[in-house]
This record gives C-alpha cells, structure tokens and sequence, in this order.
C-alpha cells in the first residue's frame, strides 16, 4: 500500500466496531480527511493513547480502498490544557465543528490548518471569558478565510460608521443575510436582522483585526459578551444553512453552578 505523510489536528473521532476508530483529520497538506486506526480502543494499541481529539500530531498514513488508515503517530502538542478542563474542552468542540462542518473533504486550506492550531495554542492556556472570545475570533477569521468576512465597521446599508464610544441608546443591528451592521435607520426595514448594542459590532471588528494565538485581553459585560456568541453563531449557521451543535453544550455548562 502506499504510504503518505501529512501534519495534522484531530478534529473528530468516532468509535466503529469492536475496536477500530475513524478520526477526522484537518491536515495541513491534504486539508481534511478521514482515516482509520484500527484496533485503537484496545487496551494493547500503541496508538490508542495518542489519538484524544483536539491533538496535534505528525501521521503516517497508508492509502485504503475505502478509507486512509493511520500507520504512525508522533504527537507535536497533546494540548494538555485543553483536556484537563471542561470549558475549555467544550470550546475546543466549538473550534473542531466549525473546522468540520465548513471545510469539504481533501480540499487544501494551510492558513485555516494554522488559524486552528494558533486557536488550540491560545486555548490550552485560557480562562473562561477569554477561552470563548478566543473561540469567536477564531470564528470570524474562519469565516473571513472562506470568504464570509462580516461587515461590522459600519453601515452595510447606507455606509454610515459605528457611533464612536458605543452610542449609548442606540440601537444597531447585524443582519446574517446582509453580511454586516445595520444602522438604527437601515434596521427598520430588515425584520430578520438582529438587534444589538453599537458596542458589541465594535467588539466584531476589534476581533476581525486582532491576530489569532495571541491572548485576548478585554473585559466585556455578561450581557454584551452574550450578544456577541449570539451574533457571531447567527453569521456562522447562516452560512452553514444549519445549526451549529457546540454552542449550545456551552450554554449549558456555564449555566452549571460553580464547583464547590
Ligand atoms: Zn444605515
């Protein structure tokens, strides 16, 4: 069988039989693409422990009929941040849905490989807060690299800039179909656009701008920071024409109590 290299992130792993597994894989020189590690549940396997989703790894694969299968692993950063907490792991799974459900198959993108490995990079290390702008900004520079980039500086209507120090009162609006901001004006006559604070699209552009691995260091209110999940999410699934499944686990986690 021939044999091929790639570097690459687990994105998703699906258990099949008795003791086979199938990874998604975002590779950076095949871009995404499954592959098969057989027998890796069992107790014995040299790759089992190597294969937790969210790590990086070098693999060699070898072609199959049906299926690529994994022959070796040698991991470049297990991201052992991520895994030791739950928040962060739950916006790890934000990360690798949305790598998963935008890119297609053996379709080669080098600069989303290395925004999803700057996002982990960033993530292993992040509070709570910060842990999920990091997960938006990764959003909108994902959907920017495939050419979604939102429109939140000003107006898309009727080109007017966001009010400087949020326009306190006003009320804005950001419409997914429109791809951008709307003006009190503009608002009026997009029922489905959704309504916000002139703060929070300031808050869209300020991530659009700000480099991806680096940390993020803004205080947000609970309320605006809420909005801009909302947001962010709306211009995702529009784009997707579907629900995304990650937001939701997370919503249900940070409404948990605290641990004592
Ligand atoms: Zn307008």
């Amino acid at each position: 069988m021939p044999v091929f290299k790639a570097e690459g992130v687990i994105l998703r792993r699906q258990t099949i039989g008795e003791a086979d597994r199938v990874l998604t894989l975002l590779t950076r020189e095949h871009g995404k693409l499954r592959a098969a590690a057989r027998g890796s549940r069992r107790v014995t396997s040299r790759l089992g422990g190597r294969l937790e989703p969210y790590t990086r790894a070098r693999f060699l694969l070898a072609r199959g009929r049906t299926l690529d299968v994994i022959a070796q692993v040698e991991v470049v950063d297990a991201f052992a941040g991520i895994r030791a907490d739950l928040m962060r792991s739950a916006y790890a799974a934000y990360v690798a849905e949305l790598a998963d459900r935008f890119l297609p198959e053996r379709d080669r993108h080098e600069d989303v490989f290395a925004l999803v490995c700057a996002t982990l990079g960033a993530l292993d290390l992040a509070g709570e807060d910060e842990a999920e702008l990091v997960t938006l900004r990764f959003a909108l520079h994902l959907a920017s690299a495939l050419g979604y980039r939102p429109r939140a500086g000003e107006c898309v209507g009727c080109g007017r800039p966001l009010p400087r120090g949020g326009g306190p009162g006003e009320r804005w609006a950001f419409s997914p179909a429109l791809g951008g901001a709307l003006c009190p004006g503009c608002a009026g006559r997009n029922q489905e656009a959704v309504r916000t604070a002139p703060g929070v699209l300031a808050m869209v552009a300020h991530l659009l701008r700000a480099p991806s691995g680096q940390p993020i260091r803004l205080r947000i209110p609970r309320e605006q920071r809420a909005d801009l999940a909302r947001l962010v999410q709306a211009h995702l699934e529009y784009r997707l024409e579907g629900r995304l499944r990650a937001p939701a686990v997370i919503e249900r986690l940070r409404a948990l109590p605290p641990p004592a």
